[in-house]
């Protein structure tokens, strides 16, 4: 049988989709002996004060460092991973190197970072995920306080009294909550009224260049002023000028994270950055 020809849009699309099937097995086929083989790496963003610029927390983001499929960024694997159930795996692991590395203490401020971890929904709704999250942190004798877990705002979107009950347990316990990627879900105003969490990240969807931008920046407005009244500390995320550093510093938006400051960097690099001593220990 003739191959159809190459132009053809259908010859195109089935190729491409044989990659993406090629590519799901392949991860699949390495992501095991990827976490017993320490590929999957602690990346570091800082979160900067827009008053001064002064360093005022980190988040913790995975990068996949993997000889057989090179560099993965985690929208390429995460999404996988939650279906398959891998994700609880990675969270908890991300989660024990963010505790190794505890205390962060950058020479400039004498104070221990407070790290943020991105779970998933599916972790966070397995059975027993408080117990581990606690057997993890209290392992390494970590205080409770100097973690803050970030739940993306789509999390709420089924169970949504599921998700709040695991929620408002963690909050008893002394760990900083955040909402991730604000703006990008359907929580309506009662949920974030409902909610224990300290901190919402308004996402970098309402700082993109718009058409009519005295309209977004109402729309911006709002959501700081909203957040200010429920007592919520806002980060602003993906702040790439300082046009918009102005803007935000001019709405009363208190934190900004985003490549402006810095990309997210290797653990040792983000030492290096901000003169942090090596925590000491480097197993797992
Ligand atoms: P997120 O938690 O919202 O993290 C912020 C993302 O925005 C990161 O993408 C970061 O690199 C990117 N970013 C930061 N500043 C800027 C900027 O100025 N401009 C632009 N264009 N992007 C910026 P990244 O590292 O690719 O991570 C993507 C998402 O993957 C994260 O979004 C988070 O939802 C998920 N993720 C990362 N690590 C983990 C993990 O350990 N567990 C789980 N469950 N999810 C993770
Ligand atoms: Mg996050
Ligand atoms: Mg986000
Ligand atoms: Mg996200």
């Amino acid at each position: 049988m003739k191959e159809a020809p190459a132009e053809g849009g259908i010859a195109r699309y089935d190729q491409a989709f044989r990659d993406a099937v090629d590519l799901k097995n392949r991860i699949e086929r390495h992501e095991d002996h990827a976490l017993a083989n320490r590929e999957f790496a602690l990346y570091l963003q800082p979160k900067n004060r827009l008053a001064n610029g002064s360093l005022a927390g980190a988040e913790a983001l995975v990068r996949w460092e993997s000889p057989e499929l090179g560099f993965l960024p985690p929208n390429s694997f995460i999404p996988l991973f939650e279906k398959n159930g891998f994700i609880v795996q990675l969270d908890f692991y991300m989660l024990k190197r963010v505790c190794q590395s505890y205390p962060m203490t950058p020479a400039s401020s004498g104070e221990a970072l407070v790290v943020s971890v991105n779970f998933s929904r599916v972790t966070i709704l397995r059975d027993g995920f408080v117990e581990r999250l606690l057997r993890v942190v209290d392992g390494a004798g970590v205080p409770h306080e100097a973690i803050e877990i970030e739940i993306t705002e789509s999390a709420f979107v089924m169970d949504e009294d599921a998700v709040i009950a695991k929620l408002e347990m963690l909050k008893a316990l002394g760990f900083r909550l955040a909402m991730d990627d604000f703006g990008t879900g359907y929580s309506s105003l009662n949920l974030l009224r409902k909610l224990p969490i300290d901190v919402l990240k308004i996402d970098r969807g309402f700082l993109a260049e718009n058409t009519d931008a005295e309209r977004s920046r109402s729309v911006l407005k709002g959501v700081i002023d909203m957040a200010r009244d429920l007592g919520l500390t806002i980060v602003c995320e993906g702040v790439e000028t300082e046009g918009q550093i102005a803007m935000l510093r001019e709405l009363g938006c208190p934190i900004a994270q985003g490549f402006v400051f810095s990309k997210p960097l290797p653990e040792r690099e983000f030492r290096k950055l901000y003169d942090i001593p090596d925590s000491g220990s480097e197993s797992l």
